[in-house]
């Protein structure tokens, strides 16, 4: 596992994130879900593994009902000190917005019938595309699984398992977001609808006539004096 394709991304000189290292795993294996508004608002749900966080970015975010499928897209590992990231990317920065941790705890990785494997067998179901593994969080608990689609490279679908910490209602992560990630988000979508009613009230500038773009390729070029 490397942090190539993270640090290629990002210019710490400029961003409050961690630029981090791969680190030994400690005891038990840790797991984050961040929600992230940058471009658009997701989740992203990030596992520890072989001294990284591999991580899925998740536009509707997990849920507890085993219904939902939630698409699941694979970006690049991020250092284990990611996990404790809070804050602000500014402008200008890859993934710039507002982050904030909405879960965090423990999972243990498990096989078909729920039986905790090892780190290895785990980082070989997740080469094959589906892993399955115990969450011990405080919004995120009991089996989940993480299954590779054949459409592409990328995405995956998050799913809980049916057991005691599933439900049946219906499941919205933003529901149980923080009150001030919750006025982020308003305020800055709140300032995104601004401008554009402006816009959409002002008359679109003329195009340029096909005799104006001749004029302006006729003009002589100025010559030069030595
Ligand atoms: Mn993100």
């Amino acid at each position: 596992m490397s942090l190539a394709r993270y640090k290629q991304k990002r210019n710490f000189k400029d961003t409050p994130e961690p630029e981090g290292k791969v680190t030994k795993a400690k005891n038990k294996l840790t797991f984050v879900v961040q929600r992230h508004h940058a471009s658009h608002l997701h989740y992203d749900f990030r596992l520890e593994l072989n001294g990284t966080l591999k991580s899925w970015a998740v536009p509707k975010g997990p849920s507890l009902n085993p219904t939902d499928k939630r698409l699941a897209m694979m970006v690049e590992d991020h250092p284990i000190s990611y996990a404790s990231f809070e804050g602000d990317i500014p402008e200008g920065n890859y993934g710039a917005g507002h982050v904030d941790v909405w879960d965090h705890g423990t999972y243990e990785p498990v096989d078909e019938k729920g039986k905790v494997i090892t780190a290895a067998a785990f980082t070989k179901a997740l080469k094959a595309g589906s892993i399955k593994f115990a969450m011990k969080g405080r919004k995120l608990k009991g089996e989940f699984a993480l299954v590779k689609l054949k459409s592409d490279e990328k995405s995956w679908l998050l799913i809980k398992h049916r057991d005691k910490y599933a439900t049946d209602d219906e499941y919205t992560a933003e529901d149980f977001a923080r009150k001030s990630s919750l006025a982020y988000t308003a305020k800055r979508l709140a300032a995104k609808k601004a401008p554009l009613k402006k816009a959409t009230a002002k008359k679109a500038a003329p195009k340029k006539t096909a005799a104006k773009k001749a004029a302006v390729k006729k003009k002589p070029t100025k010559r030069v004096t030595t």
